[in-house]
């Protein structure tokens, strides 16, 4: 028998996360707005919406961050300006975001006046539809778009070049270009300086996208002293570049369901002064159970299993939307004293049951029927 008392300050929520602000079109079933009027949820994280009139009616109801990433369009919807470049000019996409079909696919190079100008636009039209924070996915930036042949535009090769002059790195030439060294092999004479050149590379776009985000979010603040500026650090790491923010909200995996990962991360958090929300990739109620007990022990946000991304590979569009009715008794038990427990397998049955104190007699108990062969909620139903 799995068992978690709770206890603690109450100072960590349940969030909802709502990727869109649903309904998103006239087949689409899903209500944000109705469901988080329905579960009292007072804050919704890392929705992606312009629609003033949504944004102002959830504004009602639930304080929401607004999210944005490297792919904010230049020119309407497109992204066709200020790009991440590959060394033969061509705009790149994330490998994981090669087969999306999307208007804007492709990354901003944080070096260019372009994308500059423009991200720091998108951020303050975001803050003025009502935003209380902005979420940056994908903030490693060039950083990360070194690993997949980025950015060799001008703007990265002036600076590269500069970069280099205080390094003390011997260059070959004077008006060194690195762009033009790589594609002219001949001139290409030392595998060290190659490799040197490669690792400097690496440093340089990392610095850069230090620089930028600092510039970015020092414009911001200065402008909103009180908005909160997150990220999404995956598994709650806090590198360089997403210790530039105040929070984080980081998914996590089945496998770091367990005291020592939040104890580490609960640590981290404590010495860095940083808000950490989790969520869980998983369509596994059972995983819900100790992810809930785990974050309301150490006293992390959390966010409810309902437009949850799921997906692998192929059915990298796969969302886990757990019952609006079981959601709700979730929500109003997640603050109280209480335990979830899982009870017993009968025949393949598994009694998930939570008892929330109510007051120092009587108890409210749920108790989920979930079928471990399909990984479904067959019913639940609270008893009090
Ligand atoms: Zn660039």
């Amino acid at each position: 028998m799995l068992c978690f008392s709770v206890i603690g300050q109450n100072s960590e929520e349940l969030v909802l996360s709502s990727r869109f602000l649903h309904p998103i079109n006239s087949k689409d079933t899903l209500n944000t707005i109705n469901l988080v009027k329905k579960l009292g949820v007072k804050k919704v994280d890392w929705l992606y919406s312009d629609s003033e009139s949504g944004l102002k009616e959830l504004s009602k109801y639930a304080r929401f961050s607004l999210a944005m990433n490297p792919q904010v369009p230049d020119s309407g919807q497109f992204t066709i300006k200020g790009r991440v470049q590959d060394i033969n000019g061509n705009k790149l996409k994330a490998p994981w975001m090669s087969k999306w079909k999307m208007n804007n696919p492709y990354w901003g190079c944080v070096n260019s006046p372009v994308f500059q100008e423009v991200f720091k636009k998108r951020a303050q039209v975001l803050i003025s539809l009502g935003a209380y924070g902005l979420v940056v996915d994908d903030a490693r930036m060039n950083d990360q778009a070194v690993e997949w042949g980025g950015c060799f535009c001008e703007y990265c090769m002036d600076g590269f070049t500069n970069f280099l002059s205080t390094s003390g790195v011997n260059l070959p030439y004077l008006n060194f270009n690195y762009k033009a060294y790589l594609k002219d092999m001949n001139k290409v004479d030392s595998v060290y300086l190659l490799a040197e050149l490669k690792m400097q590379f690496k440093k340089f776009q990392h610095e850069s996208v230090v620089k930028f985000i600092s510039n970015w979010r020092d414009e911001i603040k200065s402008q909103w002293p009180d908005i909160k500026l997150f990220t999404n650090n995956y598994l709650g790491r806090w590198t360089e570049i997403y210790s530039l923010f105040d929070g984080g909200i980081a998914e996590i995996r089945n496998k770091d369901l367990t005291d020592s990962f939040f104890l580490q991360k609960r640590s981290t958090c404590d010495s860095l002064k940083k808000e950490q929300t989790f969520t869980l990739a998983s369509d596994n109620f059972l995983d819900y159970i100790n992810f809930f007990n785990l974050c309301k022990k150490y006293h992390f946000n959390a966010v409810a299993p309902w437009d949850v991304f799921v997906g692998k590979g192929k059915e990298s569009n796969s969302r886990y939307f757990i019952e609006d009715d079981l959601l709700e008794v979730i929500f109003s038990n997640f603050k109280n004293d209480c335990t979830w427990q899982i009870d017993s397998t009968e025949n393949l049955i598994v009694k998930a049951t939570l008892s929330a104190r109510k007051n120092r007699r009587n108890t409210n108990k749920l108790i989920v029927y979930f079928s471990s062969i399909n990984n479904e909620i067959k019913h639940f139903e609270i008893i009090k």
